[in-house]
């Protein structure tokens, strides 16, 4: 029904592909995509295995929710680490509810030990992130809205994009695509990931507002179908309901889990000592 997309993957147990699989930070496997081109690698993460007490616990990423600022450094250099990226080498945007989507060109400069990373200086707010940059991993923070990834391996180019309901009506899906798009990527050959977030079922809206929420939740998925893009992958996972992740409809306050994606790789100043492991390129 649509090209072949460039990076595959498929539903939660069809393959070897764990696509859907809670992020197994214990041992840093994450999804694996390996086509011709950069390979693409991405996850999300769970609630588990962080330094975050109650009601943050434990693996809080979101650094505006009132949890400790040292949890939340602890906790996102731990998930770094298990992509075998530095802490540095992590893209944490400044999400605004908006629909700008910032491009991160390499090279990045590193941050002091102990230090956020230095990239965010010069980002602007915004809620989605496109780079070309081999062992730069992209981060959006979610409990409920919607993280979407995406990719073209055979033009290194990748996103990640934090679209929550007024976001996606707004079209930042498509502004990301538009994004790869000047990057190089070609829409058949790009595969979009919808991370696991609050399903329909679960979000009671006025009626008034039901077409602006169609509109955003599957309705990124279907925007970025009619732009034809080649593979459009959605978790079907519900933020709600699952106890693994955080929601915050259903606990606030409460932590942020985020999605994850990187095309592993030497930075330009990062030696990669963390990514040699993993035999890519
Ligand atoms: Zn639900």
């Amino acid at each position: 029904m649509t090209p072949e997309p460039a990076v595959t993957s498929g539903p939660a147990g069809s393959g070897v592909l764990a696509f859907g699989a809670a992020w197994p930070v214990a041992d840093g496997q994450s999804t694996d995509q390996a086509v011709s081109g950069r390979t693409i690698r991405y996850g999300f993460s769970t609630r588990a295995g962080g330094t975050s007490v109650p009601p943050y616990d434990s693996r809080n990423l979101g650094g505006a929710v009132g949890d400790d600022p040292a949890a939340v450094a602890a906790n996102r250099a731990g998930l770094a680490t298990a992509a075998g990226l530095a802490a540095d080498r992590v893209v944490w945007m400044h999400q605004v509810h908006g629909t700008t989507v910032a491009v991160a060109d390499p090279p990045v400069r590193r941050a002091g030990a102990g230090e956020p990373a230095a990239i965010l200086e010069s980002l602007p707010d915004c809620d989605g992130i496109v780079t070309t940059a081999t062992g730069l991993g992209l981060a959006v923070l979610v409990a409920d809205c919607v993280p979407l990834l995406c990719g073209d391996p055979g033009a290194g180019v990748i996103g990640a994009v934090h679209a929550g309901r007024r976001g996606a009506a707004d079209g930042i899906a498509l502004r990301a695509l538009d994004q790869l798009l000047a990057l190089g990527a070609s829409p058949d050959t790009t595969t979009v990931v919808l991370g696991p977030a609050i399903c329909g079922a679960c979000y009671e809206v006025p009626a008034a507002m039901q077409d602006e929420v169609e509109a955003a939740l599957p309705g990124s998925a279907r925007q970025l179908t009619e732009a034809g893009v080649g593979a459009v992958l959605i978790d079907e996972r519900c933020t709600r309901t699952d106890p693994t992740l955080f929601s915050h409809r259903r606990g606030a306050p409460t932590g942020r889990f985020a999605g994850l994606i990187w095309m592993p790789g030497v930075g330009p100043d990062e030696g990669g000592a963390a990514n040699r492991h993993r035999g890519v390129h």
